[in-house]
């Protein structure tokens, strides 16, 4: 049984098709990368994948459970994880406050920041242990607006990690990072792919980051999966190499 899979995802809006027939399946323990040009629909079959946007046809399946009409939160406690393109750290609290409330979801009760003082609860012990995996253990009291682009990032995979997710969804983990924590981050990715055998999908422009990382690549194209195989296959695909081109396939 796939640790995911998704079959004939399709999504329009208003009339115009975001995706079509989309489908795949990912191997528990695999790590997948996504690609395609900008606007190829990579960011939004990550959101029907989480749950944030409906699909109008087609269907989602964790663990061979169907999640398609679950929401956000319950796919998240059903084991799916997720990190987003652009930052979602509360920049003027700390970097152990903004993963402690990741970690106070998980574990239940009432979030809140008021709730800090108690700092040696089991969410603190979560947060601390997951910021140590991605080697921020020594950061914990910055204030996350304060933090490199590279380091923030890492925040947001512990926060997710906070979360003990079987399935993460890493939506361009490497945009912004300056090239001398590109390498750091990638081997945060590795750790947490070799560690915790966490299945991976992972959304990067970075080819190199991308290719030296993933079992398999999918090419998205225009809302569609153009091509899906090992990086050297799909590399050597002559519809991939057109659809980066910008040439009709
Ligand atoms: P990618 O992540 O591959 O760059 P996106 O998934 O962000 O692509 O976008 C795919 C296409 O869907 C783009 O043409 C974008 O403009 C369009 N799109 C995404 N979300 C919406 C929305 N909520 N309403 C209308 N169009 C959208
Ligand atoms: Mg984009
Ligand atoms: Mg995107």
């Amino acid at each position: 049984r796939p640790a995911l899979a998704v079959e004939g995802l399709g999504l329009a809006i208003g009339g115009a098709s975001i995706l079509s027939e989309v489908g795949f399946a990912v191997a528990r323990g695999e790590m997948l990368g996504v690609i395609g040009p900008n606007g190829a629909g990579k960011t939004t079959l990550f959101n029907v994948l989480s749950g944030l946007a409906r699909p109008t046809a087609g269907r989602v399946l964790l663990d061979g459970r169907d999640v398609t009409g679950l929401p956000v939160h319950r796919r998240a406690k059903a084991g799916l994880g997720r990190t987003f393109q652009t930052s979602s750290l509360f920049g003027a609290l700390t970097v152990l406050e903004n993963v402690r409330l990741a970690a106070q979801a998980r574990l239940g009760g009432s979030l809140s920041v008021l709730a800090f003082p108690r700092t040696h609860d089991a969410a603190t012990r979560r947060a601390r242990e997951r910021l140590a995996e991605v080697g921020l253990a020594d950061k914990e009291g910055l204030r996350a607006q304060d933090l490199s682009h590279g380091d923030k990032r890492k925040v947001e995979i512990a926060m997710m990690l906070a979360t003990d997710p079987s399935v993460v969804l890493l939506d361009e983990p490497m945009a912004g990072v300056g090239s001398g924590d590109v390498g750091a981050l990638t081997e945060v990715i590795r750790g947490l792919h070799r560690d915790r055998g966490t299945t991976v999908l992972m959304v990067e422009h970075h080819m190199d980051v991308v290719l030296g990382l993933v079992d398999r690549v999918a090419v998205m194209h225009h809302g569609r999966l153009l091509a899906i195989g090992t990086p050297d296959a799909v590399m050597a695909d002559d519809t991939v190499q057109a659809a980066y081109l910008g040439e009709p396939v």
